[in-house]
């Protein structure tokens, strides 16, 4: 049985740490802890006979691989790159720009031609590697949060998902 988001019934989930004696001691019982990739909900799911290796990459969210143009703006500089990887919680981009770690930015995905840009109203520069820099979203509007779960579920070729009663409209 497939592990499924018990809040917007995405199937595209991924493990996540476990985090406390108490999660430790049921994974024992085969429950784990896994993130949706969609709604960010963090849920506890029974695989029965299933074991897994201790040292797999958990990283929260999994990036996908993409192509499409960004432009960022701080207090001191407007520039444009080009995304290489997203996910509903960072992005990574390239850019000739001089950016530091710890930056704050606002990013604009382009992530769709003739359409509007994906707004990220403040993200934050995690980390910087061969002109490749890798944002974290922070503050995000509830209709460009939609509309980048709905990009990222396309992205991996999901089946349209119910959208939560709580999520704002989709454009
Ligand atoms: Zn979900």
């Amino acid at each position: 049985m497939r592990p499924q988001c018990p809040s917007c019934q995405s199937i595209y989930v991924r493990r996540t740490h476990r985090v406390g004696t108490l999660e430790r001691m049921i994974s024992l019982l085969y429950v784990y802890p896994f993130r949706c990739q969609l709604c960010s909900a963090r849920f506890s799911f029974f695989q029965w006979g299933v074991r897994y290796a201790q040292q797999e990459d958990l990283r929260q969210y999994e990036r996908i691989g993409v192509q499409f143009p960004i432009l960022f703006s701080s207090s001191q500089t407007v520039g444009k790159g080009v995304v290489t990887d997203v996910s509903v919680a960072d992005c990574a981009f390239e850019t000739s720009l001089p950016l530091k770690q710890g930056d704050t930015l606002k990013l604009e995905l382009y992530a769709k031609s003739g359409r509007p840009p994906i707004v990220v109203e403040k993200a934050v520069i995690r980390s910087i590697r061969q002109g490749i820099v890798g944002a974290q979203f922070i503050t995000i509007s509830e209709t460009d949060k939609a509309r980048l779960h709905r990009l990222v579920g396309d992205l991996v070729g999901l089946p349209i998902v119910p959208v939560p009663q709580s999520s704002a409209p989709v454009r």
